[in-house]
């Protein structure tokens, strides 16, 4: 892979912070935009846009016909058996938070639900309020997590009792790293009639999703994660799922016919999509998908766990280090500790240094907690960044501790 000419087309990367040159190495947190990104969304608004499916005049028309080009390119992307299954939404987040109250109808009280120890509040929070508006009545099971950052499937099985009507588990952890076997994992579900969401918010950009192979019923992600603007997400769901679930919002665009009396709803995917969507962002989400399979994923894939691998190597040199998640197979992300050096402390000393990474509890605290740690410093890649970034980033680390010391 060509990363100088990459660079290029990621004009943010060639600036200096406090001095010295940028090392973005926060990209689980959200990943910077390539230029032919940014020139399809000025180019949205130079030259389409307009409201769709409402009109039939010429930019109504044309803005329609290229909102569901990319509702076709992205189902093409995950392989969805049919664009119907793709909801444009704002991201992961949402995208979850409608799944967790359409599926009211289809999770009862004496219900259970499955998540694990791993995930992002973003698929804790909204199960756990499901349980919680049921008065308890519906139970969220969690699946612990094994000290190396992985999942124990054998006990899963177990868990996976007749009462569990969802299983809802991450892809890619965003805080271990670890890429969860899927595959098992959903025969495992769909032996004992389990459907399964993937929270893909990581999986999106670092692993090839196919839908189809993966077996998956939901898929959720969000375009900011791959090199798309902010905004802009997708619930994926197998046709059958989504069609016989209720609608999530209630207004323009999501219905059929209206009276005073009564209201009936579209079809899929826009019973799914209340309102004026979000046109601009679908357009430039499909841009970045594009951009993305140019470059050729697996490439980015291996260059990115070169880029792991030799972090990982480097930072174990540190005395004192901790790096939490060591699953076998991982993705671009690297969370550590040193000594009891605060995360925030050290994450200030590098960005003095000009390097960004995340500090905290990456919206994982029961994860902190399984671990009886305040937060970590994790450090995520892309396929923009290079070994001398990884060396500048290990020397300014030693530089910190050897402040904080
Ligand atoms: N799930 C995981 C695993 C994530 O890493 C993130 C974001 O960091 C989210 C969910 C939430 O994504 P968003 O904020 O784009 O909705």
């Amino acid at each position: 892979m060509d990363i100088e000419r990459i660079r290029k087309d990621f004009p943010i990367l060639d600036q200096q912070v406090n001095g010295q040159p940028l090392v973005y190495f926060d990209n689980a947190a959200t990943t910077q935009k390539p230029l032919a990104v940014i020139r399809r969304i000025s180019d949205y608004y130079l030259k389409e846009n307009s409201n769709v499916h409402r009109g039939v005049h010429h930019l109504s028309q044309v803005a329609t016909e290229a909102y569901e080009n990319a509702r076709n390119f992205v189902a093409n992307y995950i392989n969805a058996e049919d664009s119907k299954e793709i909801i444009f939404t704002r991201g992961t987040t949402e995208s979850i938070n409608l799944l967790a109250t359409v599926m009211r109808s289809w999770i009862l009280p004496g219900d259970e639900i499955v998540i694990t120890g791993m995930e992002h509040h973003s698929n804790l929070v909204p199960w756990q309020q499901l349980c919680e508006s049921s008065g308890g009545k519906i139970k969220l099971k969690v699946l612990p997590v094994n000290l190396d950052g992985t999942l124990d499937l054998g006990f899963l099985e177990k868990m996976l009792t007749p009462q569990v009507k969802l299983l809802a588990v991450t892809h890619i952890s965003n805080v271990l790293g670890t890429i969860n076997p899927v595959k098992e994992i959903v025969e495992l579900a769909h032996k004992k009639g389990v459907p399964v969401l993937l929270d893909g918010a990581q999986g999106i950009a670092h692993a090839k999703v196919d839908v189809q192979e993966l077996g998956v019923d939901f898929y959720a992600f969000s375009g900011h994660k791959i090199y798309g603007p902010m905004g802009i997400g997708v619930l994926y769901g197998r046709f059958t799922w989504l069609k016989r679930l209720p609608p999530y919002q209630f207004g323009g665009e999501m219905i059929d016919r209206v009276t005073f009396k009564k209201t009936t709803f579209n079809e899929l995917p826009y019973k799914y999509e209340a309102g004026t969507p979000n046109v601009v962002g679908a357009l430039s989400l499909e841009t970045a998908l594009r951009y993305v399979q140019q470059t050729g994923l697996e490439k980015i894939f291996q260059h990115e766990d070169k880029l792991l691998k030799y972090a990982t190597e480097k930072l174990k040199e540190i005395e004192g280090v901790r790096i939490f998640g060591q699953a076998p197979n991982k993705a671009a992300v690297v969370s550590f500790l040193i000594d009891d050096i605060h995360p925030y402390d050290l994450g200030m000393l590098l960005d003095q240094m000009g390097i960004a990474v995340r500090t905290g509890h990456h919206c994982a605290e029961p994860l902190m907690n399984f671990y009886c740690i305040p937060g970590t410093v994790r450090a995520s890649f892309a396929m923009y960044n290079t070994l001398k970034e990884v060396d500048i980033f290990i020397n300014a680390v030693k530089k910190a501790v050897g402040m904080l010391r």
